[in-house]
């Protein structure tokens, strides 16, 4: 069959691969002038240094076949991702663990003293059932380390009070009673020696697939082929007509500086007086190569207009509302299957992104043009 992918992200190119070694032909259609997606990265031609254009992007995952599946493609170096704040004048270790907290609070406790503190002396006991973020994390780890930590950085990347943000967003404790700094949990984390674009543009170099770039997709171009893999925005698909779904947008600030600025790939900034959430120093992500020079971004976060970069899915309760009316409409249109982080409007990791796209192409070499709008339910 003749088969067409909307996107050159992840998705696309992991589904177009597969269908491809299956024996279908596939056009891969991008409206950027790059593949990869949001994992986009560039060298910047002054420094050297290697750039996550769309922000920073560290690939960890637990899922042995989708490790292998980027390894096939590029080869991963070792990178362990090690995120620092500042707040309060001091420069912190996050996610917030025993370092963070004998620093913040002048101490120097052994993890089940440090357990009984915040338990017993910080949290918020009298909270018997949060609602908010505001009250979980009041509840999880009272009021000094939420105000340093939480509050401002939360307020920045929302657009919101997190007195208005539903508790479900912490989960759990968001706490580490060891010396354990590595951000994620996962078996496997590592970066792409020569790039994300790289390896994308691996993935697709198959004989049966043909990308074209700088080409934007309108449903009409849906009929020339038996079927669309479309990672587009759903709410675009249908050409907003229900109204547009919610998302927040960044606006990445760019600057260079002659050596090292800040010692590491993120520094978060955590109080609200400050108006940016993080800075990026980009040549860290490549600890194996040496540069000079540096690239550096300041990252904002703010409502994403008709015309932005749409990149977090927003998912409140008015979204979910709209959300729910997309899929109706998109389960009775034929001829597509929605995928990735935009068709089905969630945030979705690398790791995921592959593991839905290998599921999705697998569905269709079984089901053909039977397969459904949704491999994966959005709700
Ligand atoms: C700031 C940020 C940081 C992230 N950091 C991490 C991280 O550290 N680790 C991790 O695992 N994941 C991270 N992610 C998630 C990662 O970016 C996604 O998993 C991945 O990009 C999803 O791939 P995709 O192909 O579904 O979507 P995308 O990468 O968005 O690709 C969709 C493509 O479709 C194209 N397109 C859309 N509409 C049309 C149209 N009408 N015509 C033609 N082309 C179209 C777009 O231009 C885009 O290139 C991060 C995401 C963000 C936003």
């Amino acid at each position: 069959m003749h088969i067409l992918l909307v996107g050159a992200g992840l998705s696309g190119a992991v589904i177009g691969r597969q269908l491809a070694e299956a024996g279908h032909q596939i056009t891969v259609i991008e409206s950027r002038d790059h593949v990869a997606g949001n994992c986009h990265t560039e060298r910047d031609p002054e420094t050297g240094v290697n750039v996550h254009v769309y922000g920073p992007h560290i690939f960890h995952t637990d899922d042995q076949e989708v490790w292998d599946y980027v390894n096939r493609f590029e080869r991963f170096l070792p990178y362990k991702n090690r995120v620092k704040t500042t707040s309060q004048g001091q420069v912190f270790s996050l996610p917030i663990n025993l370092h963070t907290i004998n620093q913040f609070f002048g101490k120097t406790m052994r993890p089940d003293e440090a357990l009984a503190f915040i338990t017993e002396e910080q949290a918020d006991t009298s909270i018997e059932d949060p609602q908010t973020f505001e009250e979980q994390a009041l509840r999880f780890v009272g009021r000094d380390l939420y105000e340093a930590f939480f509050k401002g950085y939360t307020i920045k990347q929302w657009g919101m009070d997190p007195s208005q943000l539903p508790a479900s967003i912490l989960k759990r404790l968001p706490v580490r009673f060891n010396y354990d700094d590595n951000y994620f949990f996962h078996k496997y984390q590592g970066m792409p020696e020569n790039g994300y674009t790289q390896m994308v543009e691996a993935i697709l170099d198959h004989p049966s697939i043909t990308v074209r770039l700088n080409t934007h997709f309108t449903r009409d171009q849906a009929g020339d082929y038996d079927h669309v893999f479309y990672a587009g925005p759903l709410d675009g698909w249908f050409d907003y007509e229900l109204g547009r779904l919610g998302y927040r947008t960044l606006d990445f600030e760019r600057f260079t500086y002659q050596g090292d600025y800040q010692g590491c790939a993120v520094m978060n900034y955590g109080e609200e007086s400050v108006p940016y959430t993080r800075i990026t120093e980009h040549k860290h992500f490549s600890p194996w190569e040496e540069h000079e020079g540096s690239v550096l971004y300041r990252e904002f976060s703010r409502a994403c207009e008709p015309g932005d970069i749409p990149y977090y899915p927003i998912r409140q309760v008015d979204e979910k509302a709209l959300l729910a009316d997309y899929v109706k409409l998109a389960e009775k249109t034929q001829g597509v299957t929605f995928v990735g982080r935009l068709g089905t409007y969630r945030y979705l990791d690398m790791d995921v992104t592959i593991r839905e796209a290998m599921d999705t192409a697998a569905a269709f070499l079984e089901k053909g043009t039977e397969i459904p709008a949704f491999v994966k339910s959005p709700l």
